[in-house]
């Protein structure tokens, strides 16, 4: 083996071949050379190098790398010291090498020996042999140097080389990278499509339930359908038979408005003839009545000289026992008798008592005027008898009237009647009128006047004619007038006893239907006490009032009187009061007075007064009355 390279080393053209097949061979033919070599003896280096042959170049060459040992380690010393690392360490230790050298070169005998020191020339031969060998070895180190260049050189391609593999292999790295990202990518895309792929089976799942949930519906409304299609058809049929019965109905309420209107025509004609029946039936009681009324004691009994005939209830006595003068004979005992259209005792209620007029306002309502007066002396009842108190049961005539004609005339509006009222409410006191519905400052209270228009109609001017749509209304006026009353009243003087006050409803009622007018009024009044006065206590104003009530209320007497005897000349102007009602005395008007008692004994004078006033009225029968149809 070590034969078979050498050659290849030697061969000049190796050396200087610049070519890399052949320089890629040389290092590990160096490398084996330093090993092979290593136990050649120093004579034989020796030798070889004085040969000048290839393979003592090569052996020289190799002694370089070896231990330094012998004369080949020698010229080491003096070759350039860069390369190679071990090289320099082999120069570490020049002179014990050329030392040895110079041992070794002695025993072989073919070296320079000793010359003498006048052998000049052989000095200078050894010299120049030195020189020789020195300058092989140049040559031999210029050689191996080239070989290293060309060595170097190949390295340098082989790495330029390498440089481009790793260049190749980078990028190829790099292209992997960009694979790699790109797969990296499409898989984060992959599992994105497979979570959607999730829900939307999810949702695939969902949709078949839904689907089924629906089919079974659509089935369940098929079947509704179906029992509805039946159910219409039924009801088809049954629609044909109501509209059949509809018609049928149709017919049947056409001939049954015509039955109405018949009857409505009939029940006009029976209205008509109630109220013309009523108005005989008033006039055969008497156009003018006396009702008499007891007022209970305080403790509600009554008195002895007061009797009235439990038999009937027209007719009251009034007793008094005159004392005998001379004490011999018995007492004698005078009886006054008096019959009314009815007489009510203290046990009467006002019910009972307003059951008797309200014929009366329902002669009002049907278009007759009516007046009801109560007479009496102070504290007998007239004042609770016409308004009586506030709470249901005491109500007197006035509030009981007005919810009558209320009602009444409400249940008249199904026959097409439509009712409008008007109500005043006066006092006449000393021949004055005020006006008890006043509301204004008292110190603009204004005067008033009677007057009488052409179509016969009395007025009182600057009088509160209010409309009236309800009982409660009524009421308030009521109140009202109370209020006025009382506050013109002084302490010394009850000026309500003195004093007429005079409650007026005017009643209109239309039927436009039947074109059918009534008017009427409702007039009740509360007269002033009919108490006389004894002349001598009475003086002054006192004396005025007396006289003044005096005179209105015998004129009511004289007025009523002359109408009962139908005389030419009514006094209706001599007081107020009966100008105020002229139109609702006498001609077709009704007249209602009650003649309220005291029943105290010490009265007994001012009630006879009364009754005989009373039945004097009570005896007139006053005109044939008609209705003020229009
Ligand atoms: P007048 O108005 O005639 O002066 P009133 O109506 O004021 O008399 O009556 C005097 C008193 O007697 C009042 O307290 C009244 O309540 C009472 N009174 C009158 N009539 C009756 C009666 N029928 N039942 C109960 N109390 C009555
Ligand atoms: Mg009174």
């Amino acid at each position: 083996l070590n034969m078979s390279r050498l050659p290849v080393m030697s061969t000049k053209r190796v050396l200087t071949s610049s070519s890399s097949e052949n320089s890629q061979d040389m290092a590990p033919v160096q490398k084996k050379m330093r090993k092979d070599q290593g136990p050649q003896k120093p004579q034989t280096a020796t030798t070889i190098i004085g040969d000048k042959r290839p393979p003592a170049a090569a052996a020289a060459t190799a002694s370089l790398y070896r231990p330094v040992r012998g004369a080949g380690a020698a010229t080491v010393a003096v070759a350039p010291s860069r390369g190679v690392p071990k090289q320099v360490k082999a120069s570490s230790a020049p002179k014990a090498a050329s030392v040895k050298q110079q041992a070794a070169t002695k025993p072989a005998g073919t070296g320079p020996t000793r010359r003498q020191p006048w052998d000049l020339k052989g000095k200078v031969s050894d010299m120049e042999s030195k020189i020789r060998t020195y300058q092989t070895k140049i040559k031999s180190l210029s050689e191996h140097n080239e070989v290293l260049k060309g060595s170097l050189a190949q390295s340098k391609a082989k790495a330029a080389e390498l440089e481009r593999e790793v260049e190749r292999r980078r990028r190829e790295i790099s292209e992997f990278e960009q694979e790699q990202q790109r797969l990296s990518g499409v898989q984060s895309e992959l599992e994105k499509v497979s979570s959607e792929k999730n829900v939307l089976q999810k949702e695939l799942s969902n949709l078949e339930q839904k689907y089924k949930v629906n089919e079974m519906l659509r089935e369940s409304q098929e079947m509704e359908l179906q029992t509805l299609k039946m159910k219409q058809s039924v009801q088809e049929t049954t629609m044909a038979q109501l509209q059949d019965t509809l018609k049928e109905t149709e017919e049947l309420v056409t001939s049954l408005k015509e039955t109405v209107a018949h009857q409505k025509d009939e029940l006009h004609a029976g209205e008509m003839e109630r109220r013309r029946l009523h108005n005989t039936i008033q006039e055969l009681k008497g156009n003018i009545r006396v009702f008499c009324r007891v007022r209970p004691l305080e403790d509600g009994g009554l008195t002895k000289h007061i009797q009235l005939a439990p038999s009937d209830n027209k007719s009251i006595i009034l007793a008094k026992t005159e004392e005998s003068h001379t004490g011999k004979t018995a007492d004698t005992q005078k009886n006054y008798h008096f019959s009314f259209d009815r007489v009510f005792g203290p046990q009467a209620s006002q019910q009972e008592i307003f059951d008797e007029i309200s014929l009366l306002v329902q002669s009002a309502l049907d278009g007759y005027n009516v007046c009801c007066f109560a007479y009496g002396q102070t504290g007998s009842g007239k004042t609770y008898t016409m308004e009586g108190e506030e709470v249901d049961d005491t109500r007197g005539v006035i509030p009981r009237a007005v919810q009558q004609i209320f009602r009444a005339g409400a249940k008249l509006q199904s026959q097409g009647w439509e009712f409008s009222f008007t109500a005043s409410f006066v006092e006449i006191y000393n021949e004055t009128l005020r006006d008890l519905l006043y509301s204004g400052k008292a110190s603009k209270r204004p005067e008033h006047e009677i007057r009488k228009a052409a179509n016969n109609e009395v007025t009182v001017t600057n009088l509160t004619y209010e409309k009236v749509y309800s009982e409660d209304q009524v009421l308030g006026l009521i109140a009202l007038a109370k209020q006025n009353r009382s506050t013109a009243q002084t302490s010394l003087n009850d000026r309500s006893s003195r004093s007429h006050s005079v409650f007026q409803l005017q009643i209109e009622g239309v039927n436009s239907g039947r074109d059918v007018k009534c008017k009427s009024i409702l007039c009740l009044v509360d007269l002033a006490g009919s108490e006389r006065m004894v002349k001598s206590q009475s003086q002054g104003e006192r004396f005025k009032e007396m006289t003044s009530i005096n005179s209105s209320l015998s004129n009511l007497g004289i007025v009523i009187t002359s109408l009962a005897n139908k005389e030419s000349h009514v006094p209706y102007r001599n007081t107020k009061l009966t100008y105020l009602l002229q139109n609702c005395l006498g001609g077709n008007s009704k007249t209602l007075m009650f003649v309220n008692i005291s029943p105290e004994p010490d009265s007994f004078g001012e009630t006879l007064n009364s009754l005989r006033f009373a039945s004097k009225v009570n005896d007139c029968i006053i005109g044939t009355a008609s209705s003020n149809k229009k």
